[in-house]
C-alpha cells in the first residue's frame, strides 16, 4: 500500500498502542451478543483500522476507515487480518464520527473527504449509511472502496451519500475472478452498472498480478466490461506487490503467491496500451 500514515493511531489491539494512550473504547467483538444487533441498526461497527492517508483511496488528504469482515478470499490480499467481522472492535458510532470531525480541517485544507475500505464495507451497510449521510450533512467528501460483490445491499441513499467509488475489478473473466477471489464476477459488474446509471463517479482499481490476471484476454474482458460505464473517471493498475505476505504467515494462513515478482515495467506498459485502447484514462498505482 502507498499510503502514507501520519502518526494515527490504530484501533487494533495487537499494534503494540495503549488503549488508554487514544483515549478509545473499543472492545473485543462477541459476535453472539448485543453487538450484533448494534451492528445491524447501524450504532456500532466492527472496524480493524484507520489511517490518514494522501494521494491514494480518493482525491486530497482522507481518513480512510478499515472496517473488518470481507466474503472474498482474494490470493493477493494485502490485508488478510481485516477478513473476519470478528476479529475487529466494535466502535460506536458517535466514537467514529468523534474523530472523523477531528480531520475535518485537514480534510477541507487539502479537498479530502472519508474513505470507506475494509475488508469489505458493505457487511456493514446500516453503518455506512449512516456514516456517509452524517458526513454529506457536514460537507465531508466521501468514498467507499468495495469489490462490489455486495452491492445489493447498498441503498439508492446510500449512492446518494456517496461523492465516489473505488471499485475494484479483479478479473474480467469469471473463472479467472472466481480462482482468485473464491467469489462470482457478476454481482460487481451489476453493481458498476447500476452505479453508472446512477451518476457515481467511480475509479476502478485493476491489481496486475504476473501470471494470475495479466493475460491479454483477462485484460481485455475487464477493458470491454469497464468501458461500459460512463462515469468511470479513471481506471488504476495497481501492480501487485508481496507487502501481505507476512500477515498471512502471521496468522497462519497459506499464501500461494509466494514465488509471484511485482510486474515489469514492460508488462505495465502492455496493459495501460490495452485499456487505454478502448479509451479508457489510465493512471498507475
Ligand atoms: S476484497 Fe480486499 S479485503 Fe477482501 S479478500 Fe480481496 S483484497 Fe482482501
Amino acid at each position: 500500500m502507498t499510503s502514507v500514515a501520519l502518526g494515527v493511531p490504530t484501533l487494533r489491539k495487537d499494534n503494540g498502542l495503549d488503549d488508554a494512550e487514544y483515549g478509545h473504547s473499543g472492545v473485543d467483538l462477541d459476535l453472539h451478543s448485543q453487538e450484533m444487533k448494534a451492528m445491524r441498526a447501524g450504532e456500532v461497527a466492527s472496524v480493524h483500522s484507520w489511517e490518514l492517508v494522501t494521494a491514494v483511496d480518493g482525491p486530497g488528504t482522507r481518513m480512510t476507515l478499515f472496517l473488518s469482515g470481507c466474503p472474498l478470499n482474494c490470493l493477493y490480499c494485502h490485508n488478510p487480518d481485516t477478513l473476519k467481522m470478528k476479529d475487529g472492535l466494535v466502535y460506536s458510532f458517535d466514537e467514529i464520527w468523534d474523530r472523523v470531525s477531528r480531520y475535518r480541517g485537514i480534510m477541507r485544507a487539502t479537498g479530502g473527504g472519508l474513505t470507506i475500505s475494509g475488508g469489505e464495507p458493505l457487511m456493514q451497510p446500516q453503518f455506512v449509511s449512516r456514516l456517509l449521510a452524517k458526513c454529506q450533512e457536514a460537507g465531508i467528501h466521501t468514498a467507499l472502496d468495495t469489490s462490489g460483490f455486495l452491492g445489493r445491499r447498498a441503498t439508492d441513499a446510500m449512492l446518494d451519500n456517496l461523492n465516489l467509488v473505488l471499485l475494484d475489478v479483479k478479473s474480467g473473466i469469471p473463472a479467472t475472478y472466481k480462482y482468485v477471489t473464491g467469489r462470482e464476477l457478476q454481482p460487481t459488474i451489476d453493481f458498476g452498472t447500476r452505479l453508472s446509471e446512477h451518476g457515481n463517479a467511480m475509479w476502478v482499481r485493476f491489481v496486475l498480478v504476473p501470471g494470475l490476471t495479466d493475460a491479454v484476454e483477462n485484460v481485455e474482458a475487464v477493458a470491454e466490461i469497464v468501458s461500459n460505464w460512463k462515469t468511470v473517471e479513471r481506471l488504476e493498475i495497481l501492480p501487485f506487490h508481496q507487502m501481505g505476505e507476512q500477515k498471512w504467515e502471521e496468522l497462519g494462513m497459506t499464501y500461494t503467491l509466494g514465488d509471484v515478482h511485482p510486474p515489469t515495467t514492460a508488462l505495465i506498459e502492455r496493459v495501460r496500451a490495452q485499456f487505454e485502447a478502448h479509451g479508457l484514462p489510465v493512471t498507475v498505482g
